[in-house]
């Protein structure tokens, strides 16, 4: 008996943002579904499928800024499971725009300081990186699909992923 193939376990995560990095990743998908299929075992990505899992990776791909100590946790938690985390968009490199509000006036910002206790929000959005170590960045707004598609076979070949 053949012995089943090695796939690439991914994992695919939104925090503040958009998601249209996601809308472009699904995409992606209307030419590549098949060979995504053979190589690539999702563990978690709900823009996918319900059923998902925090457990090890490869690769994790995260779009979206950290605007909550949970987020900061939760991050911190999906670095600890992947061999290689990829931030992806603007927002996940960046901040920005998502961390507009960080530029807010005194006025504004007194405006919007109810909002920020009544969802436990951090004083400021910040990208990944403030965070926890980033191994790739994907840029754009939403990210440049030739990029992500680079990165993506570059984690193919670093994990030995039979094309
Ligand atoms: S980088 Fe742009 S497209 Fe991506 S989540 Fe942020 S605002 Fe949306």
């Amino acid at each position: 008996m053949n012995k089943p193939k090695n796939k690439l376990r991914v994992g695919w995560f939104s925090f503040t943002c958009c998601e249209d990095s996601t809308v472009v990743f699904t995409e992606l998908m209307n030419e590549r579904w098949q060979d995504w299929k053979r190589l690539i075992d999702f563990r978690h990505a709900r823009a996918l499928q319900t059923k998902n899992v925090l457990d090890e990776m490869d690769v994790a791909f995260i779009e979206g800024a950290v605007s909550s100590p949970e987020q900061a946790e939760q991050v911190k938690k999906i670095r600890a499971k992947c061999k290689m985390l990829v931030a992806i968009g603007s927002c996940a490199v960046t901040g920005l725009p998502s961390s507009q509000r960080n530029q807010f006036d005194e006025k504004t910002r007194q405006e919007i300081e109810f909002i920020l206790a009544r969802f436990n929000h951090l004083d400021q959005v910040q990208p990944l990186k403030e965070f926890i170590k980033v191994d790739a960045e994907v840029p754009g707004c939403p990210m440049d699909p030739d990029k992500f598609l680079a990165i993506l076979d570059l984690a193919l070949k670093k994990f030995n992923i039979q094309l």
